[in-house]
């Protein structure tokens, strides 16, 4: 139970630590700015890693929104990063911080209401013209992330975060064998190691030459655009699915709970959906949001779901139920009056809206 330090409300709905309603951050935020950028200050310096402004430094790196520039001894926003006798040293193209393991098909993957897996590629982009029983995902979960949100489900990734013991290209290539018909690429967040899923895409669709294997993204968008080409491409040729995870409408909401803009996640997004219409079965991508209770309400919803629509009515959508953890322990998980009033009102402007993980549902 939290109290807003402007309209003075108290509820369950509004945590503790930031000590701010929902509607306020929207409404009013010149007057929290600084002090909620101060939270995510506090829970970086934690990490060990320094947020203190940015300086001109010649050892950069673009892969992401954060353009970090880095001075001797620093460690980058990602955590992955580091400048280390004045070279930046941490994970590249051709090797990783990241975890690996199978998943057998249907899997609980954010698409598997409308991606490949349900065999609607089949039979140029699945092996079944039903569920892919059978067959399996390798699912490839990436440390280290270009945002800090609060509600982090996968916030563990946090103590694995590692500058060696890299894993390779080829020792992920070796992994997959004649049952592997997808691999997703998540975490922690992709983005930060965006060449490295690239360079693996590349040599795995050569290794299967005329085999299916799907290669999906999921991600916050933060990413570097200059990597959209070449992303889209991969997605064409392999039958593979974009998967945005657009957490919220309102910047000042992104700011607050995942300390970061969401501009770049939205122009990214714009770019894969301008080209939803080379490929809509399996879908090209697709597009989820956490229902994070007191923060992601209807309003979000609505103007996330008219977002896209504006690109496809048909783009797939799927609201995703929250469960308290990380910093916002003290929130009540997602209620199913609160999840099926923001279905509806995405239901007004997208045609195939979905609600993951239902069992978290109270
Ligand atoms: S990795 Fe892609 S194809 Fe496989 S289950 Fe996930 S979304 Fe579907
Ligand atoms: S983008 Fe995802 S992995 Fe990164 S902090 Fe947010 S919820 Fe966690
Ligand atoms: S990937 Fe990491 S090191 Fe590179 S810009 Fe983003 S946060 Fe900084
Ligand atoms: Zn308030």
């Amino acid at each position: 139970m939290g109290t807003c330090r402007i309209c003075k409300k108290k509820a369950p709905e509004i945590s503790s630590l930031l000590s701010v309603c929902g509607r306020c951050i929207r409404e009013n935020f010149s007057k929290v700015k600084e002090f909620l950028e101060e939270i995510h200050i506090g829970i970086k310096k934690e990490e060990g890693i320094s947020l203190k402004k940015q300086r001109e430094s010649r050892l950069r790196c673009e892969l992401c929104i954060n353009n970090c520039c880095l001075q001797e001894g620093e460690i980058s926003f990602c955590g992955l990063r580091k400048v280390e006798k004045n070279k930046l040293v941490g994970p590249n193209r051709n090797f990783a911080s990241l975890e690996f393991y199978f998943d057998p098909l249907p899997t609980n993957c954010v698409a598997s209401f409308c991606c490949a897996a349900t065999g609607c590629g089949y039979p140029q982009f699945s092996y079944t013209s039903g569920d892919e029983l059978g067959y399996k995902n390798l699912a490839v979960f990436f440390n280290g992330c270009s945002f800090n949100c609060l509600f982090c489900q996968n916030y563990h990734y946090r103590k694995r975060l590692q500058f060696n013991n890299l894993v390779s290209v080829d020792d992920l290539l070796e992994a997959i064998d004649s049952k592997t018909s997808c691999v997703c690429f998540f975490g922690g967040e992709p983005s930060c190691q965006i060449e490295f899923t690239i360079e693996f895409s590349r040599r795995a669709i050569e290794v299967r030459k005329n085999r299916i294997l799907r290669i999906c993204w999921e991600t916050n968008g933060s990413f570097n655009p200059k990597f959209n080409e070449e992303i889209l491409n991969i997605l064409l040729e392999s039958g593979g699915t974009i998967k945005f995870d657009l957490k919220f409408f309102s910047p000042e909401l992104n700011l607050a709970l995942c300390g970061k803009s969401n501009k770049q996640s939205y122009d990214n997004f714009s770019f894969f959906a301008r080209n939803f219409y080379r490929r809509k079965n399996p879908p090209l991508v697709c597009v989820s949001t956490p229902i994070v209770s007191g923060y992601t309400d209807e309003r979000e919803v609505e103007e996330i779901a008219q977002f896209v629509s504006q690109f496809d009515r048909s783009i797939p959508y799927s609201l995703l139920g929250f469960w308290p953890c990380f910093y916002l322990k003290d929130l009540p998980p997602t209620s199913k009056e609160l999840m099926y009033t923001c279905y509806h009102k995405a239901k007004k402007f997208l045609d195939n809206v979905n609600i993951g993980n239902k069992h978290l549902l109270t």
